[in-house]
Parts: structure tokens; sequence; C-alpha cells
């Protein structure tokens, strides 16, 4: 069944691993909109930023301009690890469809925080030692986040300290263990150890916590203790130049084979797998090098990009942090309990926000049981058992391959399948007894979370 010419598994040699991360944004007519401050609405200066992230990932954050920015030495070599990650020719699940379409998967499983997110982590933990500082402090909601960050920070020696919503601290105590196994210390949010924590607690006591609310918990720690600063896995400009290794090993893999993607589909919570997988692609296509069809698939119950506003919004609930001008569902919006808890966030990239906006990508949402019927389907082919997270872009490549066996169009896919679901299977048991069910937001509740978005002009 395979055509002879491809094989399975598509693998770069160290010597064509990316050398340099590539910054979209560079090439981008209008740039994403900047990031303000909370209470005086102008752009963030690099110094207000300074007390919150380090010095050289604010450069990172600033920079619209630079299109290849050269991976330290210490970062490539832990790449090596881990990377690079296989490009799979989905051949098994092809037939098992029966479509003539050319499916190929990005795996970034392979690591033991068993996500993408260990791209960005061992970045930001490198430039907070480099900085000589004691450690970092961040949010984690399902827990690939604060375990990749673990990871990183014990292989720089850093301090980490994580603010894992309490839901989730209660009901995933392995990914908990994980990251105490590297040495991170990991706190329930909403806690007591923070003055915005007493104050929801205070407000919503018994609530067990959003990503938001996390957020404001390790900003305020970060900036309250010497040595600390703050990191986020997702969302900001720096973490998709990052996560552009993913697109460049990928890009790489398929030139040496020679073959052109028609399709790039991703998984979209903050934007950051999605963002690097498709940023080589996106630099063709914004300097008319060539086409793509760019797809982000969001789920039906926290649908940012599909429902959402394009506008200025806070990033966290306690309205400490800049605003970023993205496509939100507001900071107040709580989603349902969904269980692809990475994408459950209410704002998206700021650069894929701007891009979307300017015609340059799609954006669908699914409902979550069709997305577990498509993991479940993939796991049985493929062996590989996906991320709640990663199914909903297996879930948006097998439609389009199920569409291209009615048309006979022979269209190459490549969607990337970003991590694992071994920690998700209280999820996939719901899924197996009936007990999952769809919520979807009504425009009303939209509505509501709408009306308290800051007013920028
Ligand atoms: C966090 C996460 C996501 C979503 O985050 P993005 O920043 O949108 O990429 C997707 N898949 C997995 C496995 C994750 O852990």
């Amino acid at each position: 069944m395979s055509d002879n010419k491809i094989p399975y598994k598509i693998y770069l040699n160290e010597n064509e691993m990316p050398k340099a991360w590539y910054n979209v944004r560079a090439d981008m007519k209008t740039k994403p909109a900047p990031l303000l401050n909370p209470g005086t609405h102008q752009p963030m200066k690099a110094e207000e930023l300074s007390p919150v992230f380090c010095d050289e990932l604010i450069a990172q954050e600033l920079d619209n301009d630079t299109a290849y920015i050269p991976i330290p030495e210490d970062i490539l070599n832990f790449y090596k690890m881990y990377r690079p990650s296989p490009l799979v020719r989905a051949y098994c699940l092809e037939e098992k469809l029966g479509t003539p379409a050319k499916i190929y998967y990005k795996f970034e499983g392979n690591n033991t925080s068993g996500s993408h997110k260990l791209n960005s982590a061992i970045a930001q933990a490198y430039y907070a030692k480099k900085q000589g500082l004691k450690g970092v402090t961040t949010e984690t909601g399902a827990g690939q986040w604060g375990t990749a960050l673990s990871m990183a920070c014990s292989y720089f020696g850093l301090d980490c300290k994580v603010y894992m919503v309490k839901v989730s601290y209660e009901q995933k105590p392995f990914r908990r263990e994980v990251m105490r196994t590297y040495g991170a210390s990991v706190t329930p949010s909403p806690s007591m150890e923070t003055a915005i924590g007493r104050k929801i607690l205070e407000a919503h006591p018994g609530t067990t916590g959003s990503l938001g609310c996390a957020i404001s918990e390790a900003v305020e720690v970060a900036t309250s203790t010497p040595g600390y600063r703050y990191v986020l896995g997702s969302v900001l400009n720096q973490v998709l130049l990052h996560q552009s290794v993913i697109g460049l090993e990928t890009k790489a893999a398929l030139d040496k084979y020679g073959i052109k993607p028609d399709v790039i589909i991703g998984c979209a919570g903050g934007g950051s797998n999605l963002g690097g997988l498709i940023s080589p692609f996106m630099g063709e296509k914004l300097r008319g090098e060539a086409d793509y069809q760019i797809i982000a698939v969001e789920p039906a119950s926290c649908p940012s990009f599909t429902r959402g506003k394009f506008a200025y919004d806070f990033c966290d609930t306690g309205m400490v942090c800049p605003l970023a001008k993205m496509y939100t569902l507001g900071s107040n919006f709580i989603p349902a309990p969904n269980h692809a808890g990475g994408l459950r966030y209410h704002g998206m990239s700021s650069i894929l926000s701007q891009l979307y906006h300017d015609g340059y990508m799609e954006a669908i949402s699914v409902p979550q049981t069709e997305v577990f019927a498509a993991a479940e389907e993939f796991a049985r082919v493929e062996g590989i058992l996906p991320a709640p997270e990663s199914a909903h872009a297996i879930k948006a490549a097998i439609d389009m391959a199920k569409k291209c066996k009615e048309t006979g169009e022979e269209k190459t896919i490549v969607f990337g399948l970003t991590g694992t679901g071994y920690f998700d299977m209280v999820a996939y048991e719901k899924y197996h007894d009936g007990k999952m069910d769809d919520y979807i937001p009504t425009d009303a509740e939209l509505e509501a979370s709408f009306k308290t978005l800051p007013q920028v002009d």
C-alpha cells in the first residue's frame, strides 16, 4: 500500500535540523497589534515588561522584523534529545478511509512531557538562566505546559513554581507528580498565597479555578519575588517563534521528497503549535511564493476564532497582564468543562488572529464527541493514542480526506499531532461510557461575556 518512494516516517538527520527559528511577523504586511498597558492603553515598552518577563524574551516578543533568529547551542543540544520529530505518512489511515488523499502528520508527542510545549519551555528556561534568574513561575491547566516547563527548568537548574487550575490539580494527580518529579512546586489555584487568589476565593468560595485566574497568581508571585520572572506556554509571539521549529522541520522533510502540501491543519488553543507548524508555509504565502489552505480547528465549546470578537482584551482574569488584540470570547468566559484542557483559553495568538482577520487562514469548530470518535479511529489504525487537543486536528483531517474520496481529489494534507493522551484516560472513559456531552455556548452567553471587553480606541 505504500507508494515506495515515501517512507512511513520521514526523519531528518541532525545536520538537517533547523539552526534558526523563523519569525513570521517579518513577512506580515499588517503586523500583529502591540500589547497595551492595561492602565494607559499605550503600547507596552520593553522596560514596562521587564518586571514580568525575561529580557531576551521581551526582545523576541517585540521584534516584528528579524526573519531568522539563531537557536542558541544549548537549546539545539536539548532539542537533539527528542528532535527531529517524525513526519509520518498515515498510510494505514488512508487505506482505512479509502481516500485518494495523502495524509501526513507531524508527531510532537515523542518526549516525556508528551507534547510540543517542550520546544518553547526549553527556550524560555534557557533565557531565564542566561539572565541569572533564580526561577520562573507559570500557570498550567491540564498540566502539559507545567510538565514541559518543569523538565526544562530541571535541565538548567532553575526553580519552577506552577499554579495549577484547582480542578485539574485534583483530577490529574499523575501530571502533578510528573512535575514534582522534575522538582517543580505545584500549587492549586486559586490559592491563599497571593492577593488575587485570596480575592477570588473570597468572591467565589469553592471555585475550581480557571486558567485566567492561575495566570494572575503566577504573575503576582513573579513580580513580587526577587529573581523570578513569569513564563507563558502559548499565545505570545515568542512562543510561536520557538514553535516554528515544528514547521521548519516539516517543510525540510517534505522538501526532501519533493512533496508540496495543499492543506495544513492544526488544533488551536492559544495558537502556538498551529502558528509554529504553519510559519514557513505562511511565510511563502505572505511573500506570494506559494499557496496553501490553512485551517485552525477549535472546540465548539470554546470557539475563539469562529465566534469570538477581534478586539483588545485581558489575557487573565485578574486583569494585571497587558491587553492583547486577538480573537477572544472575553476574559471572563468560562468554557464548559471540555476535555481538551489545552484548548480552553478564551483568547488566541495575536499573530494568528491578524492572519485570520486578513484572510490568510480559515477556522472551524468541532464538537467534542466527534473529536473523540476521530481520536479512536486514528488510534486503532495508526497506533498512537492522541491527546484530545490533537484529536481536533485529526477530526478535521479525516473529514477532509473523506471529502476527497467523494470528489476524487488527491489532496496532500498535513496536520499537527501535538501530543499523546495517556493522562486523559478519564475523558476517554467518559466517551466510551456515553457520558460525554457537547455543550456549545449560546449567543446570549457570548454576548454577556463580550460586554466585559475593555474599551480601547
Ligand atoms: C497545549 C496543547 C495544545 C494547544 O495549545 P496551542 O498553544 O494552541 O498549541 C494542543 N495540543 C496539546 C497536546 C497541548 O498540550
